[in-house]
C-alpha cells in the first residue's frame, strides 16, 4: 500500500512496519531470492537516504528524486541487481552512480557483514559524477557507520576506477548506450557486471559474465528505466 503522496510525518514504528511489508512482498514476488539480500535491505534505513520531505515514502517501491535531476532507484531494482550480481562476503565491488549512497550501503552489508571478522570483509567503491551528490552520500554513509566499508569517489564512472581495479563485481546504476570497455577490462576473470543498456526510452538490464578465459557473455534479464550514464563511454551531457 502506498503512503498518500505529500505526507510528511510518520513514526519510526510505521517505517519499520512498511519496510518489512515491502521486503516480504518482494520475497513473495521472487525478486528477493536470498536471505543475504533480504537481511541487507532490512538493515539499511532507506529513509536516511531520501530527502526529509520524502521520508514517509521511503518504502514505496518507487524511484524518488534526490536532487540534481537524479533519483534513488526503486527498492525492487536494488534487490534485483544485488541478486543478479550474486554478491558474496569478501567481494570488492565497483558501483557506478552513487546517487544517494543507498545501494552502496546495501551492497556493503552483503560483502562486508558486520557480524563477520574484518579480515573477511570486502568493500564497495562507488563513483559519482556530480560532486554535490557524492559529498552528500559520503556524509550519510559516514553518519550511518559505512565509512570503513564504502569509499565514495567523484569522477566519470564510465571509465571505471582504475586505482582500485580489478573488481569481483561491477554494478552500474545509470543507463549506458553500450557496455563500457574500461568496465570490462576492470572486471576480474570470473567476475559479474550488472548494467542497464539501451536508449532514453527502452533499456534492458544485462548480466555480463567475464569467463576465466576472458571471453564475455551478456544476458538481458528485464526491461528497465534508468537515468543516463553520462561520460566518455556513456552518453554526452544532453545527448540521449
Ligand atoms: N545507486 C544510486 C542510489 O542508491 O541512490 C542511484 C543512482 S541514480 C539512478 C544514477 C546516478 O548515476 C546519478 O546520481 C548520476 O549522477 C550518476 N551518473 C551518471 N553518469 C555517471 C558517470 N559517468 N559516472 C558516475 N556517475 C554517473
Amino acid at each position: 500500500m502506498l503512503v498518500p503522496l505529500g505526507r510528511r510525518s510518520c513514526t519510526d514504528e510505521e517505517l519499520r512496519r512498511r519496510k518489512r511489508e515491502l521486503l516480504e512482498a518482494l520475497r513473495r514476488e521472487g525478486v528477493i531470492r536470498s536471505e543475504r539480500v533480504y537481511r541487507a535491505m532490512l538493515s539499511v534505513p532507506r529513509e536516511e537516504f531520501v530527502p526529509p520531505e520524502l521520508r514517509c515514502h521511503a518504502y514505496d517501491d518507487n524511484p524518488l528524486p534526490i536532487g540534481c535531476g537524479q533519483t534513488i532507484s526503486a527498492p525492487h531494482m536494488v534487490a534485483m541487481m544485488c541478486e543478479e550480481a550474486r554478491l558474496e562476503p569478501g567481494h570488492k565491488v565497483l558501483e557506478v552512480g552513487t546517487g544517494s549512497g543507498y545501494h552502496a550501503a546495501v551492497m556493503a552489508e552483503i560483502v562486508a557483514p558486520r557480524d563477520q571478522p574484518r579480515e573477511r570483509w570486502g568493500r564497495v567503491v562507488t563513483i559519482e559524477r556530480i560532486p554535490e551528490l557524492a559529498e552528500r552520500a559520503r556524509r550519510t554513509l559516514e553518519r550511518l557507520g559505512y565509512a570503513d566499508r564504502v569509499k565514495v569517489v567523484v569522477g566519470d564512472g564510465s571509465l571505471g576506477y582504475e586505482p582500485e581495479a580489478p573488481y569481483d563485481r561491477i554494478v552500474v546504476t545509470a543507463a549506458a548506450p553500450d557496455i563500457p570497455r574500461p568496465l570490462l577490462e576492470q572486471l576480474k576473470p570470473g567476475g559479474i557486471m550488472v548494467i542497464p543498456v539501451g536508449d532514453r526510452y527502452l533499456q534492458y538490464l544485462y548480466v555480463v559474465v567475464k569467463r576465466e578465459d576472458g571471453s564475455v557473455e551478456a544476458r538481458p534479464v528485464t526491461s528497465c528505466l534508468f537515468v543516463p550514464l553520462i561520460g566518455e563511454y556513456g552518453w554526452k551531457e544532453k545527448g540521449v
